[in-house]
């Protein structure tokens, strides 16, 4: 592995346009955080709209050249870029959890999921494929091909610095399609490096393009989304952010993927199985330090088993190792940013107001660093904001139920339809609760559900569209049809 500070100065800082790094054109940087400390990491170009702008040219110029590139050849550059970052796992890993604050063996569990879509990607992009029809009424024939969309951009969130990444690219280059990546400003390096290596592996200049910006996030997306040759928008971040892209796409009228947040409910009903079910409560809720889309937000747990459930797992968070992520005895990192801190605090500070009850944890940690304790809470009142909203935090809220048709009611009550997970048994429940869940994902006794094969996606406000999977790369495809009628004479 790459020493710290090795890392650090070898990885791209500037803008990433024509497979290099310069300077923003403003000659502006902004500093990129270690939350363990607070201490600045170093310090990245801060793009403005005129960099965006010459990304968006460099896009439009290497789009053609890319798309009639044989798939063959796109999926040859995919494959590289997944042995190669596989190959610097540990600086992936290292510079992640520098960035992001998630404890070690989680960011080489990133790693080895985001290289996943580069390399499942590079599979697809060989398999894409239209189809013939004879015209019913014997009028020719229906010729359907599919062709990239086109130039596209990626605005990526903070909580899983690769993957996010990956799981836009690795499709769009599969398809033919260029792309200009913008990620959060709390991680941009490891997007950076990311770019470094598919250079390194022979991806044509202009094909990926990174614009890292500190404060100008919306300026940047208003004016590449206003560009007539960008064609898609893919967002992986909040509902509110994602709601206003969807208005601003709608001047161009731009094919959109949105991948908003969530408010996962986490049912335990009597006859599941005690450990197991704790097991995947601890994953589902304390992986990224709660810092995931999919994290358990809400655990509703029936009355025979909910005293030695919430018994159990106050046991387990309560003997957590909290510290910074790079710590081999750290079990939990910090949270990104104070913002986040303060956020996490407020909402369990105003349940406590509430009348909830604190089980373990309940008070921020003092600092360097952005610390909140594993906690758990009993007694939340309904409709208290910690389970009306994401917590995005290492904090459980227990709510016990009777019936099924409760549990499932409770669920169902939030305008969020990411992940949703149930323990059972019973085979016949297992069907009927997983058909009326209104979630785009279901995991039954099992706490993480995310897999480069499946089709990640939410309903009703988590998103459009779904990630990964085999129809992951239509989302970067146009389906035309061509009307044929062949001349016989
Ligand atoms: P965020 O919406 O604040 O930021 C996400 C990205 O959008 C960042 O790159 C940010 O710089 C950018 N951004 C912010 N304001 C913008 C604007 N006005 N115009 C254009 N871009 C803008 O979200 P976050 O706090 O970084 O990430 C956490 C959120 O992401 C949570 O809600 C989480 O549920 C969601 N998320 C969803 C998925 C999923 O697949 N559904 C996965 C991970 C995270």
């Amino acid at each position: 592995m790459t020493d710290r500070r090795t890392l650090l100065a070898e990885v791209p800082t500037g803008i990433w346009l024509s497979n290099t790094s310069v300077p923003a054109k403003s000659g502006k940087t902004f500093p990129v955080i270690d939350p363990a400390t607070g201490d600045v990491l170093v310090e990245v170009a801060d793009g403005g709209v005129d960099d965006a702008m010459a990304a968006v040219a460099e896009a439009a110029e290497a789009g053609p050249k890319w798309a009639a590139t044989p798939a063959r050849e796109r999926a040859e550059i995919l494959r590289a870029a997944f042995e190669e970052v596989q190959r610097r796992s540990d600086d992936f890993a290292l510079l992640m959890t520098l960035e992001m604050g998630k404890i070690l063996p989680e960011s080489v569990g990133e790693v080895n999921y985001g290289a996943e879509f580069l390399r499942w990607f590079s599979e697809e992009a060989v398999r894409v494929g239209g189809r013939t029809t004879t015209a019913p009424a014997g009028n020719g024939e229906i010729l359907v091909i599919k062709q990239p969309i086109g130039p596209s951009y990626a605005i990526t969130p903070w909580n899983f610095p690769l993957a996010m990444g990956t799981r836009k690219i690795g499709p769009a280059l599969a398809a033919g399609c260029p792309m200009i990546v913008k990620p959060a400003e709390d991680t941009p390096l490891t997007m950076l490096l990311l770019a470094k290596v598919f250079a390194d592996v022979g991806l044509p200049p202009g094909v990926l393009t990174v614009v890292p910006t500190g404060t100008g996030s919306a300026a940047q997306s208003a004016a590449v989304m206003a560009d007539r040759r960008v064609r898609k928008v893919s967002f992986t971040g909040s509902t509110g952010v994602g709601s206003l892209l969807i208005k601003q796409s709608a001047d161009q009228v731009l094919s959109t993927s949105m991948e908003l947040g969530g408010n996962a409910p986490f049912i335990v009903f009597d006859d599941a199985d005690l450990d197991k079910a704790i097991e995947g409560a601890m994953a589902a809720k304390m992986r990224n330090g709660g810092e995931a889309c999919t994290a358990a937000n809400r655990f509703f747990v029936q009355n025979g088993i909910r005293p030695a459930f919430t018994a159990a797992l106050t046991e387990r968070l309560s003997t957590m190792t909290v510290g910074p992520g790079y710590d081999d005895t750290s079990e939990l990192g910090p949270l990104i940013n104070a913002k986040q801190l303060d956020r996490v605090a407020g909402l369990v500070d105003e349940a406590i107001e509430a009348g909830a009850t604190v089980q373990t944890g309940g008070t921020r940690l003092d600092g360097p660093g952005f610390f909140y304790p594993p906690t758990l809470l009993t007694d939340v009142p309904a409709h208290c904001r910690i389970r009306d909203e994401e917590i995005f935090g290492p904090v459980v809220v227990i709510v016990g139920f009777d019936t099924e048709d409760e549990a499932v009611a409770a669920a169902n009550d939030t305008d969020y339809g990411l992940a949703s997970y149930f323990y059972t048994n019973d085979l016949n429940r297992t069907k009927r609760v997983a058909a009326r869940l209104e979630y785009g994902m279901v995991g039954v006794n099992r706490g993480v559900i995310s897999d480069p094969a499946a089709p990640f996606g939410g309903v009703k406000h988590s998103g459009l569209g779904v990630e990964g999977g085999v129809t992951g790369i239509e989302e970067y495809l146009d389906t035309k049809y061509i009307a044929l009628t062949p001349h016989t004479d």
